[in-house]
C-alpha cells in the first residue's frame, strides 16, 4: 500500500491519495529471487553465497564466545567417472543422496552447503576443540560406508574427500578457511581417498613443490632425465621368469630422484602423459628387443598406460607404429590398466582396448581391488590379465579378510578366464599362500626389486641358469 498526501497550490486543502496494490505475487517472486540467490536449486542446500554469509556470521559469534568453527570441505570420489558412465541424470541423484547423508551425519544444527559439482562444504559451529571437528569428520565418513540408495533397484558406492580447516588456528577470513580446507582436501585425496585430512601450513608448501614439478617436468629432455627399471615377474605354473614390468624414473637434475606416483599425476594433470607414455612404450620395446640377441626370445613385457592415453590419444595407433618399428611381438607386449582408468566409461573403453586386444597384445587391470569393478564390467572388457593389488597381498598371513579378498579375486579371474598375478609380494608366507590358491604369477622383492636394464638381463640370464 502506498500512501501520498497531496496539497492544493495555496498549500491549504490537502487529499489524502492511497494506492492499493495485489504485491503477493512480487513477493513470490522477491522470495523466489532469493531463493535462487541462496540456495542450490538440486539439493536445496545452501550455495557459496550463503555458506560465505553464514561462515562469516559463525566466526563473529566464535570470536565473541571463545569458540572454534571448523569448516569441512568434502569432494566426492570418482564421481566423474559415475557421471560419465552413468550419464547425468543418475549423477544428480548421487549428489542428492550425498547432501542428505552429510546433512544426517553432521545434524540439522549445522550448514551443509553446495558448492558446485562434487563439493561440498559443512560450517561447524560452538566447537571447544579440535578433536571435535575431526570426530564430526569421521561421522561423515562412516555416514558413506553404506552405498547410496538411488531408487528402488540401483545403490552406488560412493564417498567423499575431506579436509578441514580451523578458526582462530588456520585463518581468520571465511575465504582463506575454505581455500585452506580445500587445500586440505586435496592432500586427503592424495592420501588415499575417502579419508579427512586437517590442514596445516606445511600443505602450502607441498602445493608450492607440486607447482614447481608440473613445470619443470614440462622442460625436461626424457633421453636426459627419465629411464627405466624393470621388475621380473615369476610364474608359480612353469617355475620360471616369465616377463618384466617396466617402470619409468625420473632423476631431476633440480630434484634427484622422483617418485612414479609423483610426477605421474602432474603428468596427466598437464597433458605430458601423451607424449611421456609414448616415450615409455618406445624405450622398453627397444630394450626387450635388444636383450632377444641374449637368450631371452619369449620374456613378456608389461607396460603401464594411463587413462588419459587411452581416452585422449590414439592407443591403439601408436602400438601398430612401436611394434613395427621395433619388431617385438604384439603376444608377448602386456599394458597395464588401472582399475579406475578403465571402469570409468566402460562402453567407450571397451572399444578402444579391443582395438589394442585385436592386435594381439595383453590387457592387465592393474591394482585390482582398489576401485569398484564389478563383475558385469569385467566380462564386458576384452581383459587378460588381473594384478592383485600389493595392498591386499601385503597382510597375507596375517589379516584373514585380506586372505578372502585375494583367494576370491584369484577365483573370479579364473572364472573369467584371466590369468591372476599378485604384486608385492615380500615373504614365502605370502608366496605359500597364493601358490595354493591358485595364483598364476607373482611380482615383487621376494622375486626381485624393479632392476636397472643390465642388471635386469644379468638377473634373468641368471635365473634362466637356475632353472635348467
Ligand atoms: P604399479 O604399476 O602397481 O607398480 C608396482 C609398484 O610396486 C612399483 O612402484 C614397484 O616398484 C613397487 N613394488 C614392486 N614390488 C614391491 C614389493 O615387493 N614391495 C613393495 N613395497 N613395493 C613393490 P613404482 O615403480 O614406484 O611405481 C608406482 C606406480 O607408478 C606404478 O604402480 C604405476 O601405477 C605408476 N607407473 C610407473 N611407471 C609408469 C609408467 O611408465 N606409466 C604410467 N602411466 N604409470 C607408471
Ligand atoms: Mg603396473
Ligand atoms: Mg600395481
Amino acid at each position: 500500500m502506498r500512501h501520498n498526501l497531496v496539497r492544493d497550490i495555496d498549500g491549504r486543502r490537502s487529499f489524502h491519495v492511497i494506492v492499493l496494490e495485489d504485491i503477493t505475487e512480487r513477493r513470490k517472486a522477491e522470495q523466489e529471487l532469493r531463493y535462487l540467490a541462496n540456495y542450490d536449486t538440486l539439493t536445496s542446500l545452501p550455495n557459496r553465497a550463503l555458506a560465505s554469509e553464514r561462515l562469516a556470521r559463525a566466526i563473529v559469534r566464535a570470536r565473541r564466545e571463545g569458540r572454534l568453527v571448523a569448516v569441512l570441505f568434502l569432494d566426492l570420489d570418482r564421481f566423474k567417472d559415475i557421471n560419465d558412465s552413468l550419464g547425468h541424470a543418475v549423477g544428480d541423484r548421487v549428489l542428492r543422496a550425498a547432501a542428505e547423508r552429510v546433512q544426517q551425519a553432521v545434524g540439522p544444527q549445522h550448514t551443509v552447503a553446495r558448492l558446485g559439482g562434487d563439493e561440498f562444504t559443512v560450517i561447524l559451529e560452538g566447537l571447544s576443540s579440535t578433536d571435535e571437528a575431526e570426530e564430526l569428520a569421521r561421522q561423515v565418513l562412516a555416514a558413506f560406508e553404506m552405498p547410496l540408495r538411488l531408487d528402488e533397484r540401483r545403490e552406488v558406492a560412493m564417498a567423499p574427500s575431506v579436509g578441514i580447516s580451523l578458526y582462530p588456528q588456520h585463518a581468520l577470513l571465511p575465504t582463506e578457511l575454505l581455500k585452506h580446507a580445500d587445500t586440505a582436501m586435496y592432500q586427503a585425496k592424495a592420501a588415499g581417498r575417502s579419508t579427512y585430512q586437517l590442514y596445516s601450513a606445511r600443505m602450502d608448501e607441498q602445493t608450492r613443490h607440486r607447482a614447481t614439478l608440473a613445470s619443470t617436468l614440462r622442460k625436461i629432455e626424457f633421453d636426459d632425465e627419465l629411464s627405466l627399471v624393470y621388475q621380473p615377474r615369476y610364474s608359480l605354473v612353469d617355475r620360471r621368469v616369465v616377463g618384466v614390468e617396466a617402470l619409468v624414473r625420473w632423476h631431476s637434475s633440480e630434484f634427484g630422484l622422483v617418485s612414479p606416483s609423483q610426477f605421474i599425476p602432474l603428468a596427466e594433470e598437464t597433458g605430458l602423459i601423451l607424449e611421456m607414455g609414448e616415450w615409455v612404450l618406445r624405450q622398453a620395446c627397444r630394450t626387450l628387443q635388444s636383450w632377444r640377441g641374449h637368450g631371452q626370445e619369449d620374456l613378456c613385457l608389461s607396460v603401464n598406460v594411463s587413462a588419459i592415453q587411452l581416452q585422449r590419444g590414439d592407443l591403439s595407433g601408436l602400438l601398430v607404429r612401436v611394434l613395427d618399428e621395433t619388431g617385438v611381438r604384439p603376444g608377448q607386449l602386456e599394458l597395464e590398466l588401472t582399475e579406475s582408468a578403465v571402469m570409468g566409461n566402460v562402453a567407450a573403453n571397451a572399444a578402444l582396448l579391443r582395438a589394442c586386444r585385436d592386435q594381439g597384445v595383453g590387457l592387465a587391470i592393474d591394482d585390482f581391488g582398489t576401485g569398484y569393478s564389478s563383475l558385469a564390467y569385467l566380462k564386458r572388457l576384452p581383459l587378460t590379465t588381473l594384478k592383485v593389488d600389493r595392498e591386499f597381498v601385503r597382510d597375507l598371513t596375517l589379516d584373514p579378510d585380506d586372505e578372502a579378498i585375494t583367494s576370491t579375486i584369484i577365483a573370479m579371474g579364473h572364472s573369467l578366464s584371466l590369468k591372476v598375478v599378485a604384486e608385492g609380494v615380500e615373504s614365502r608366507g605370502q608366496l605359500q599362500f597364493l601358490h595354493e590358491h591358485g595364483c598364476d604369477e607373482i611380482q615383487g622383492h621376494l622375486v626381485a626389486p624393479a632392476l636397472e636394464p643390465d642388471a635386469c638381463l644379468r638377473f634373468l640370464q641368471k635365473a634362466a641358469r637356475g632353472a635348467h
